[in-house]
């Protein structure tokens, strides 16, 4: 409708773009403001003072943003006895670092694995502990042994991976934060790989998850962003969303929008890429050219078992050792029908990393010796193409080698 005004060109410029009109959307639309306005100054007073959860400020909370945390929240909390609680973030490393900065001072230590992500472990290193906050490494393996580390080191958080990154190694969730709970330790697990639809870990007794939504969550590639989720609303939605607020390290409304179109269709997603990487996962474990497989739904997996315990199915990421140099791998992937060489995962194509000559790259030999990162080790999140093409590419590649 066109309302004849007074107004001058310029009034007219700056006071455009409002709808009177109430509209009811089926979806949340991208409230693409930096600020909320008010008819009255008691009005804005009173949502300052109802922070967070009223509009004041997209850095304070966006309804974007806050519609996609719930949605991850839910999924977090199902199983969970009470309400989740979650914050959303620029990416996943934005995530961790909100998680740690919120928590941790100086003379505090993070127990943690040594095969964790590789950005997450530099955060840790060059980042944190320049200001006092040490790192103790084990593999949680054993109960007793990590009784002993909580009474023996001054530890405030455990930060866990399972599977872990290439090596899909899992970590038994339930033993782990039951000796924790009794240490008053707060456990945080990176539930990236799993996604909530495979894993729960906050219903397994953590104290937080967090995700890379650039990944599974969004699950097509067009977006970066993380989320921290609990079940303590005093720990997320006052002391992390402080923290989030002052560092400003906010999810955009528009990457929100493209995260909350992933999540729809999350559970389909997850269900057919853990069914196609179990199909390839046997495929390779037969294949007389194939040295090892690592994935956790194959029987001879080291860690199966507790993988069986706490994994709805056992996922998309996979990897395997051929008995090949670097230049023979290339020349394999260059002539492979399916997958595309790049360093993320998660999305609906397949993709393929070479840890040795990309996240690996800058591993001492000796490190790499020791996780088994050899030239012939390759990565694969598997994607939604028809398992039965994949099959078929993997097969003639590997024929042709
Ligand atoms: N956690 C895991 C397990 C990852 O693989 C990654 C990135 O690859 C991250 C966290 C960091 O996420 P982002 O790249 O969204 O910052």
């Amino acid at each position: 409708m066109n309302i004849k005004s007074k107004k001058q060109f310029s009034t007219l410029c700056a006071q455009s773009g409002k709808l009177s009109q109430q509209i009811h959307p089926h979806q949340t639309p991208v409230y693409a403001t930096a600020a909320f306005e008010f008819d009255q100054l008691t009005e804005g007073t009173n949502a300052f003072l109802s922070q967070p959860g009223t509009h004041v400020y997209s850095r304070y909370g966006n309804p974007t943003v806050e519609a996609v945390a719930e949605s991850i929240a839910n999924l977090e909390g199902m199983g969970v006895d009470g309400q989740t609680y979650a914050v959303m973030t620029g990416s996943g490393m934005a995530a961790i670092h909100l998680v740690v900065q919120a928590l941790c001072r100086p003379g505090d230590v993070i127990l943690t694995q040594e095969d964790l992500y590789g950005g997450t472990t530099e955060l840790f290193f060059k980042l944190f502990k320049p200001f006092g906050v040490d790192l103790l490494t084990s593999d949680f393996a054993e109960e007793m042994d990590l009784t002993k580390l909580l009474n023996k080191f001054p530890i405030r958080l455990i930060y866990l991976e399972t599977p872990t990154n290439p090596m899909l190694n899992c970590v038994d969730l339930e033993m782990v934060c039951q000796v924790a709970t009794k240490a008053g330790v707060m456990v945080v697990v990176d539930n990236t790989f799993n996604t909530p639809y495979i894993t729960r870990p906050l219903a397994l007794g953590a104290d937080l998850v967090i995700h890379s939504t650039t990944k599974f969550i969004h699950g097509h590639g067009y977006s970066t962003g993380g989320v921290v989720v609990g079940k303590s609303k005093e720990l997320i939605m006052e002391k992390i969303w402080t923290v989030l607020k002052l560092n400003g390290s906010i999810l955009s409304p528009f990457e929100a929008m493209l995260i909350q179109i992933g999540v729809k269709t999350l559970g389909l997603r997850i269900k057919q890429q853990s069914f196609n990487a179990n199909q390839l996962a046997k495929y390779f474990q037969e294949h007389p050219k194939v040295k090892k497989v690592n994935y956790p739904g194959l029987p001879t997996h080291p860690h199966h078992r507790i993988a069986q315990k706490q994994m709805n199915a056992f996922g998309a990421m996979l990897s395997f050792e051929l008995d090949l140099n670097l230049g023979e791998i290339e020349s394999m992937l260059s002539g492979l029908g399916i997958g595309r060489i790049a360093p993320s995962l998660g999305e609906a194509e397949t993709m393929i990393m070479h840890p040795a000559s990309m996240s690996h790259l800058r591993m001492p030999e000796d490190q790499k010796k020791k996780f088994g990162i050899t030239e012939g080790l390759i990565r694969l999140s598997i994607g939604l193409e028809d398992v039965e093409d994949q099959l078929d590419a993997w097969d003639s590649a590997l024929r042709a080698v």
